[in-house]
């Protein structure tokens, strides 16, 4: 059973169940090392499986992992240490790179007015609002952030939490139940997947971007559920392709369903002035029931959020826990979020600019029979390389030659569709590009991996 703690009554169910719990106990406590030693003396014959961590199968996976990689020479590419700033070139270990990592898309990573913005609010509000925000974290800044949002997005109203991630998994996890059904495309991220699990209700996917089969599915079992929720990006993040919105406004309707458009990486890209989704196909937003969008990615800052009506979000104000019973969002992040929404409103052209930067690169790739799947060359190009070996160790090969761009590899995606994945900023030069995707060119068709045998020796 989930718990959908509610505020406004102050105590939860999961609260009276303790405080009863606890009285319980002290009526009739027994000594406290008595109560230790007989612990110990009936749980005596417990596995070591379940309480000592080298012993868990996820920590056992990652030590296979790095045994394979190091039996193969393989590096591993992740965790990388950034010297300073990171945008189209970052500097790490001293040593300088092109930059496909970080989603500074519109190149406002590090713009003066955006970090003045982050330094004025800190001299103000200090670095943390010290409380969730119906306790006492509640500062101007944030409900000027959500107005902001609403207006991209022209929504009634939108709510901050202090992650993306997080924004999608108590959402979803508060507003769905196990008498509910939540059918996602088969690539949505995985905040997505966390919440539906933690609401309890069914949960299934649709292959991406199979418009006739989400038809088909929902034709067949819609009867069966009580509320349905359809989710899909705006921008897909690994493949970097769009969904067919008219198509699914089309479907939400007939079934009477409910739809999420998780626009993480939409903002700022796609649209002919970055306001996503909507904005590109020209469609109402109100046929979008929950939009959500991070703040980390074009607005340069961190968190996430959920806009939509009114009645939406004053049921996540007061229900979600991962609002209610977590601090406000700190002001530096706030309002250097504002700022680059401002900046992005007075300067549309960089949404242009980034598409001409994404286009170019992603032409020069197909022209060199590189495969990038379904993408349609919007800030995200994935080159794709048929195995995670082949795509770690093609990442390498790119990092010994100043490019730095991450591998993605299984379980993120399916084995056979393992990629290297390039984030474009409008702040990359063409002739960074042309150099990238030049030796790009080079390393793919000279970069074999190890024998899988050496892993046996
Ligand atoms: N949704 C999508 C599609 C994402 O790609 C991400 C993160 N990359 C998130 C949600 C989570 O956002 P955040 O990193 O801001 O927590």
């Amino acid at each position: 059973m989930k718990d959908k703690n509610n505020m406004i009554f102050g105590l939860s169910s999961e609260d009276k169940r303790r405080l009863l719990d606890k009285v319980k106990r002290k009526k009739s406590q027994p000594a406290k090392d008595n109560l230790i030693r007989n612990n110990t003396a009936s749980f005596d014959g417990i596995n070591h499986d379940y309480y000592q961590f080298d012993k868990f199968p996820e920590y056992k996976q990652i030590q296979i992992q790095k045994l394979a990689a190091e039996k193969l020479n393989i590096a591993i590419p992740y965790f990388k240490i950034h010297d300073g700033l990171a945008k189209n070139v970052t500097t790490i270990n001293g040593i300088e790179y092109i930059n496909y990592a970080s989603y500074d898309y519109i190149n406002l990573s590090g713009h003066p007015n955006v970090d003045n913005a982050a330094i004025d609010a800190i001299r103000r509000y200090g670095t943390t609002v010290s409380a969730s925000r119906p306790v006492s974290g509640e500062r101007p800044i944030h409900q000027e952030l959500e107005q902001q949002l609403s207006e991209i997005h022209n929504t009634e109203s939108s709510l901050l939490f202090v992650s993306g991630h997080a924004a999608n998994v108590t959402t979803i996890g508060c507003l769905f139940g196990h008498k509910d059904l939540i059918i996602h495309d088969s690539l949505i991220h995985n905040s997505i997947i966390q919440g539906a699990i933690l609401s309890g209700a069914k949960r299934l996917s649709f292959p991406h971007n199979d418009m006739e089969l989400l038809d088909k599915i929902l034709q067949d079992i819609r009867g069966n559920y009580e509320k349905v929720l359809i989710v899909i990006e705006g921008l897909y993040s690994m493949e970097g392709d769009i969904p067919d919105l008219p198509k699914i406004v089309d479907i939400k309707q007939k079934y009477t369903a409910l739809l999420m458009v998780d626009e993480a990486h939409s903002i700022g890209v796609v649209g002919e002035t970055g306001m996503g989704i909507c904005e590109h196909f020209g469609i109402q937003s109100d046929h979008v029931d929950i939009t959500m969008g991070t703040l980390s990615k074009s607005l340069v800052s961190c968190g996430g959020y959920i806009s939509g009506n009114k009645e939406l979000i004053e049921i996540l104000k007061y229900n979600a826990p991962g609002f209610v019973f977590s601090v406000g969002m700190p002001p530096s992040s706030v309002a250097s979020a504002l700022e680059a929404i401002k900046i992005l409103k007075k300067e549309p052209e960089r949404v242009r600019i980034l598409r001409d930067k994404s286009l170019m690169f992603y032409n020069l790739v197909k022209a060199s029979n590189l495969d990038t799947g379904t993408c349609s060359g919007y800030s995200i190009i994935p080159v794709i390389t048929g195995n995670s070996l082949q795509a770690v160790n093609l990442s390498n090969k790119l990092f010994e030659r100043g490019i730095n761009v991450q591998p993605i590899i299984s379980p993120a995606v399916e084995e056979r569709a393992a990629r290297l994945r390039f984030f474009i900023s409008s702040a990359h030069t063409r002739k960074q590009i042309e150099d990238t995707v030049n030796i790009l060119k080079e390393e793919q068709s000279s970069s074999t991996v190890g024998s899988i045998k050496k892993l046996f020796k």
